[in-house]
């Protein structure tokens, strides 16, 4: 009896399978993956675009699209490339509810974040907010769970309640980039009071084309932030 409650117990602080593929997980492999899968994620190493953080030839040099494009963040970060293994991984951490990921998830943002950006302090850390139509559908904000897990390895304040969204419509995901920037204006309301002169950590799961991030972080600056960071596990590239 006590055996089995421990076996519980431990099984839930520890899931024994790997998350992706079914495969048994040793102490080494920690939380929610396997060694082998975690080797399958394609991680997005320097040189970087300054503006977007996608990889680029030369250090210090924008991005084709950055030359043209002005994202009102200040920097944005991915820890992988959104193919293969981390899209099945993010996809089985949203839509299947795999929630163990998340530690997996946080600690590679966590890692990513201390590789790319050194002598920099954050008042919040905070998720990109989720559309209330697929809130209500999931249940649960994947990117929220994250800034938690994040804030709670860091000591940072999380803050899932002062930047919020009115419900859309228009799938981002049918739209083109013109009419992805359109669609999220407006789409995110602000508590004006929390960010005046702060330091942010935005976290979200995918950077795309960077349109949402983007108007997070300029309803963020208008409400008076000073600096917002974007922090996704992957993106496209
Ligand atoms: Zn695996
Ligand atoms: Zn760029």
């Amino acid at each position: 009896m006590l055996q089995t409650a421990l076996l519980k117990a431990s099984s839930l602080l520890f899931p024994m399978e790997c998350e992706t593929c079914g495969a048994l997980l040793s102490a080494a492999d920690g939380p929610g993956l396997c060694g082998a899968c975690r080797r399958e994620i394609r991680r997005i190493a320097p040189p970087l675009c300054a503006a977007c953080g996608r990889p680029v030839r030369t250090r210090g040099g924008k991005c084709a699209p950055c030359l043209t494009e002005r994202f009102h963040f200040d920097r944005a970060f991915a820890c992988a490339v959104y193919d293969g293994k981390m899209k099945e991984l993010l996809h089985a951490y949203k839509f299947h509810k795999k929630r163990a990921l998340k530690k997996f998830l946080a600690a590679m943002l966590l890692e990513c974040l201390a590789s790319r950006l050194r002598d920099h302090s954050f008042h919040f850390v905070l998720p990109v907010p989720m559309d209330p139509g697929k809130w209500a559908t999931r249940g649960f904000n994947p990117s929220a769970l994250l800034s938690e897990e994040i804030s709670r390895k860091t000591g940072i304040p999380h803050d899932g309640a002062s930047l919020g969204r009115f419900r859309s419509d228009s799938p981002q995901f049918k739209l083109d980039k013109n009419g992805r920037a359109q669609n999220v204006k407006g789409l995110f309301w602000v508590n004006h009071q929390t960010f005046a002169g702060k330091r942010l950590l935005l976290v979200d799961d995918i950077l795309t084309t960077g349109q949402t991030a983007s108007e997070c972080a300029r309803v963020l600056k208008e409400s008076g932030a000073a600096d917002v960071t974007v922090l996704t596990c992957a993106r496209g590239v």
